[in-house]
């Protein structure tokens, strides 16, 4: 095994202005390591802008679409400016045109599915995002190769959520990448095939990290945050968060797996596989030690640890004929869900009926009602909050009670699920 590279995945966040790229650059400048993949996610809230860019667009509002477009590149333009005071070195300003004109030729096009117009679209971000980092490395005195993620990480066509094909994916990425220097390449984005642009679910960036740093078989994962590691509770939510400094990897799945934002869920497995070490750290204190994730540690974390999902909506299935619920329905139930790429966050079952709850998505709601109806009384439930408190206490349980309405409250052995319909 090499070990000899260290991956470095920064988010929207470490990169929305200029004074983050040069952040960026100062924190990079100070790392030593025989090869270094920088994974970088599109500037600031680019992709929300882009997807809004896109459904004007997809419904028609081609101008709309337009003058959000122009406003969008405006901005990266603004950002080079002051990244490259003498002047957008050409080739820069070569690379952001065409990333422009292909933005510009998708809008008013709706040839293609919404799935595979959205990655299309969206996809671009993180192209801008890297292209701009790279140039300014190299002004900067960072020499470094730009890298396009989407001839290394191969896909199938599930657009918007695609799974990647790991064989080619480790192939490409073992032969195709110099073994020494700064690369820099993009989170999010790869391609199918047929060389199609697909994505790999929002957030997903922490993912591409992990697919390259398992196919490098990298001795570390840095993930460079607005928050100074992983915390037991989001703290705009728990004024009382505490930092988690050491986890394992598989307390680090459950928490991601239950909806802790500060990881994509599937980093962790690929990672723990080839016992690479996985570190959340913060950008804006470099030197502080963050949280480290990594092998032979087993004991839990000592405090309970919160998860709040917002905006969820409770299904409840009670079958129409009387007959219990089996194996049979169940499977359908689940078909169906991920027919509607949706992931279900809770479930509860007895004899004749299940329940569930998942993000709210008025769409999907609607659709998913229309499917069960035919063979279940259908109840749903919106606007709730789903609590998930890994290691639990009474306590903990309590102060949870406090914020709203149980709707549904269930127990393992080291984690509670309570739905709550919000007070006010
Ligand atoms: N830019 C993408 C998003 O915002 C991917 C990422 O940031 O991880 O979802
Ligand atoms: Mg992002």
């Amino acid at each position: 095994m090499d070990r000899l590279t260290s991956v470095h995945k920064f988010g929207g966040a470490s990169v929305r202005d200029a004074e983050g790229v040069r952040n960026l650059a100062r924190i990079i400048s100070s790392l030593q390591s025989q090869r270094l993949l920088i994974v970088i996610s599109a500037m600031g809230k680019t992709t929300n802008a882009l997807e809004s860019i896109l459904f004007a667009s997809q419904e028609g509002r081609s101008e709309e679409a337009m003058v959000e477009w122009n406003a969008l590149e405006m901005r990266h333009l603004a950002i080079c400016n002051e990244l490259f005071p003498e002047g957008i070195p050409e080739d820069l300003q070569r690379a952001l045109e065409a990333i422009g004109q292909r933005g510009q030729q998708m809008i008013g096009q709706t040839d293609a599915t919404y799935d595979r117009a959205y990655d299309q679209m969206v996809g671009l971000g993180e192209l801008f995002s890297t292209r701009i980092v790279s140039a300014f490395f190299a002004q900067n005195g960072l020499p470094n190769q730009w890298v396009d993620a989407r001839d290394l990480i191969k896909t199938d066509s599930r657009h918007r959520e695609a799974h990647v094909d790991w064989q080619t994916t480790e192939q490409n990425i073992s032969n195709g990448l110099p073994e020494k220097g700064i690369l820099v390449t993009q989170g999010f984005i790869a391609s199918d095939p047929r060389g199609t642009t697909t994505t790999l679910g929002r957030e997903g960036s922490d993912y591409s990290a992990a697919v390259f740093a398992y196919c490098l078989k990298a001795k570390k994962v840095s993930i460079w945050k607005d928050v100074p590691g992983i915390l037991n509770a989001d703290p705009k939510y728990f004024s009382d968060a505490v930092l988690l400094d050491r986890l394992s990897y598989d307390e680090a799945i459950e928490l991601a797996y239950h909806g802790a934002t500060v990881i994509h869920p599937r980093t962790i497995q690929p990672l723990k596989e080839k016992n690479i070490v996985l570190e959340v750290k913060s950008f804006r204190q470099p030197d502080s030690e963050g949280t480290r994730i990594e092998d032979g540690l087993t004991a839990p974390p000592t405090l309970p640890c919160f998860i709040r999902k917002s905006k969820q909506a409770f299904i409840q299935l009670h079958r129409k004929d009387l007959t219990f619920m089996a194996e049979e329905h169940l499977s359908a139930i689940y078909r169906i869900f991920d027919a509607h790429k949706t992931r279900v966050h809770l479930s509860a079952h007895s004899a004749v009926s299940s329940a569930f709850s998942i993000d709210q998505d008025l769409r999907i709601l609607s659709s998913l009602e229309r499917e069960f109806c035919p063979h279940f009384d259908v109840i749903i439930q919106t606007d709730l909050q789903l609590y998930t408190i890994r290691h639990y206490t009474e306590d903990s349980i309590k102060r949870i009670e406090k914020e709203g309405m149980t709707v549904h409250i269930q127990k393992s052995s080291a984690t509670c699920q309570l739905l709550l319909k919000p007070h006010g």
